[in-house]
């Protein structure tokens, strides 16, 4: 089956969209993408909900037409879809005249099914959800999503005969166990279905904002039962039965968990009753939550996502969104979280990383490189990589694909760190060997961008363009991730692809609580962003100790026994923290010093080292080190130098740096 569907939600146009909207159309859309990279042929569909009672209230609000104002907002969200680079293929809104079609259409089958009979409806019901409340789902008589009292309401209704449903429901559940996804969503959809179905309204009396119900005009169809139709009207029921055969039924519809019920229960009974096949698969993702709330308008916990991309763009925000947040749980935001992983993923890891390639390609071999052996291990890591990759996407594992990218990320800077190009370039005898790290470094590189399209579509282009790739990156499938040993590759120099710059957006600060230092906070600053207490509460002076000075680690074999023993209280006085090596210079005029630019989780600082007769300052960068963080700042030929680096020195011997064996994430405390 070569071709592929997929939906999210369509949005209801009463607010702009904020990040959690956004989260589920970048996850969508990294699905989308991650298909045509794998060369499904790919329909991609979002929409706008109009006919919500809440918009014709807004619009009279603000004294527009209902149509005027939904143009409005169309627009506006079509903006900042296109702004993160959402590939949707179609886009529909409620309004439309296809859509209209679609909706009579499906509700004349249902009725002709015998399914939809006349009623009156009597119960609580939430003007923002515009559902009807069970008694049972009030938390103390409100709505537990708006925190709002619902109004009791009684009017003539037409009702769907949910309630018949209920056995088949169950046997397409057990027929298609991946029908609903993630299992734990399944298991709640499983449970209600069990507890037995009531029927539902499906129009509402009295209103004149929406679809004529087709057997009585003076109703229009329920907003819900008419929005969860633009599914299909999309694809042409009851306008274009060519459209409807190719595409239907969709593959997948990406909704938030909070939906669930509608999409699982309602929709598939809806399409059983209409006789039209269902859908292949329901995926209900978590939430984005700023500092543990949902996002919602109403609660004014909302981030805009232009916000966050006029910052850095829209694919730092497109990674983030995809790595950070397993897709299917609840996730975070928060700015400090974000300039973390945006500094530590894009700015140290992979931007350092492009640029690495470039300069040392550039430098030995005029930026054409040819492999002349066989490639080393990151072959078998791209391969194992790729793979992993695969598979982790195929199970909507999204953020286990950007993890695997970024393994090959990692690899080629241990590569670089461990094969020691430019110490191999110092020996002509080892030209060839030369040639072929850097081929297999270049190489690495653009296999990860390959598998990055998908996430981060416009910087893997740029990426892959200098890591000299010919054909464009709409052109290349997944096939092409495969490690190639051949050809000459030219790869070029660019500008900086993420440039550390931390800013913070003056309007974040009352949003989102984060501190209001909204200052510009270059690489190489040594000014803390944030008072620590640790600092300005520490009280033993310390002399100005030039680095590097005996290890702490290294120091216990030489220790006399006992007597000049301190306690854990002197110990804990050093605040020992991991930090990562940002950038590295040597010191002008001096042998033994290097100038190092670290991160250490919440900041950055300058500091002064003297390891230079160890390492060259390429093999110091993206290394993780250890510090005393509250050493008094010293000054070393002129630069202030704001804290020490540990190394073990033994005596007449160059300092090894203190290590880890594995990941630890800058700022950690060491002790
Ligand atoms: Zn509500």
């Amino acid at each position: 089956m070569n071709r592929f569907y997929l939906t999210t939600a369509i949005d209801y146009v009463n607010s702009r969209p904020h990040l959690g909207t956004a989260y589920e159309k970048i996850a969508a859309d990294v699905v989308a993408r991650y298909r045509r990279l794998a060369g499904c042929d790919v329909h991609f569909v979002m929409g706008n909900d109009e006919h919500s009672q809440n918009v014709f209230r807004k619009a009279r609000e603000l004294g527009e037409e209902p149509l005027a104002y939904c143009d409005r907002m169309a627009a506006e969200f079509l903006d900042v879809w296109r702004r993160l680079d959402i590939s949707f293929d179609d886009f529909i809104r409620t309004t439309e005249p296809r859509h209209r079609a679609g909706v009579q259409e499906l509700i004349r089958r249902i009725t002709a099914a015998g399914d939809i009979y006349e009623g009156h409806y009597e119960g609580w019901y939430c003007v923002s959800c515009e559902a009807f409340k069970q008694e049972k789902d009030l938390v103390d008589g409100l709505c537990p999503i708006h925190r709002t009292k619902p109004d009791w309401i009684r009017e003539k209704n037409y009702f769907f005969r949910l309630s018949k449903y209920q056995d088949r429901l169950l046997k397409h559940f057990s027929d298609q166990p991946d029908f609903l996804t993630p299992e734990i969503r399944r298991n709640e959809i499983l449970r209600l279905i069990e507890g037995g179905l009531d029927d539902i309204s499906v129009s509402r009396a009295g209103q004149s904002w929406g679809i004529p119900m087709p057997q009585d005009p003076s109703s229009v169809v329920y907003v819900w039962f008419d929005a969860l139709i633009n599914y299909i009207s999309a694809v042409g029921l009851g306008t274009d039965d060519a459209l409807l055969a190719k595409w239907w039924p969709a593959d997948l519809h990406v909704i938030g968990k909070d939906i669930t019920r509608f999409h699982t229960v309602i929709w598939p009974a809806m399409l059983m009753s209409a006789g039209v096949a269902l859908p292949r698969q329901v995926f209900g993702h978590g939430w984005v939550h700023l500092k543990g709330e949902k996002m919602s308008k109403s609660l004014g916990t909302v981030v805009e996502p232009l916000e966050v991309i006029e910052l850095f763009g829209a694919d730092p925000l497109r990674l983030y969104l995809t790595k950070e947040i397993t897709f299917g749980s609840d996730g975070d935001f928060s700015w400090e979280r974000y300039e973390d992983r945006y500094n530590v993923d894009l700015a140290n890891n992979l931007g350092n990383l492009v640029s690495r390639i470039a300069a040392m390609a550039d430098k030995y071999r005029g930026g054409a490189v040819t492999p002349v052996g066989r490639s080393g291990r990151l072959a078998e890591l791209a391969r194992q990589a790729l793979e992993d990759y695969r598979n982790a996407m195929d199970a909507f594992a999204l953020e286990g694909g950007a993890a695997a990218a970024f393994r090959i990320v990692d690899g080629a800077n241990e590569f670089i760190a461990s094969s020691e190009p430019w110490a191999i370039a110092r020996d002509p005898a080892r030209a060839d060997e030369l040639s072929q790290v850097l081929f297999d470094v270049a190489e690495a590189v653009r296999i990860a961008a390959i598998l990055l399209l998908p996430v981060m579509p416009k910087s893997s282009a740029e990426i892959l363009r200098r890591m000299g790739e010919q054909r464009p990156a709409g052109a290349l499938r997944l096939d092409d991730a495969v490690w190639r040993n051949e050809g000459t590759r030219q790869v070029l120099k660019g500008d900086s692809l993420w440039p550390r710059a931390l800013t913070v957006p003056a309007g974040a600060a009352e949003v989102t609580g984060y501190p209001p230092q909204a200052t510009v906070t270059p690489a190489n600053s040594n000014k803390d962003r944030r008072p620590r207490v640790d600092e300005t509460s520490r009280t033993t002076p310390q002399p100005p100790v030039p680095a590097p000075a005996p290890a702490p680690a290294a120091a216990p074999a030489a220790a006399p026994a006992g007597a000049d023993r301190i306690s854990i209280d002197d110990f804990m006085k050093v605040d020992l923290r991991v930090a990562k090596v940002l950038t590295a210079e040597k010191v002008p005029n001096s042998r033994k010093l290097v100038k190092l630019s670290i991160d250490v989780g919440t900041e950055q600082r300058t500091l002064v080292a003297g390891i230079a007769d160890a390492y060259e300052p390429e093999q110091l960068v993206g290394r993780t080190i250890v510090m005393v963080f509250n050493l008094k700042p010293a000054k070393l030929m002129g630069i202030e130098s704001n804290g020490m680096v540990l190394a073990a020195s033994p005596d007449g011997g160059k300092p090894t740096l203190v290590g880890f064996d594995q990941d630890v994430p800058p700022g950690a405390r060491v002790r």
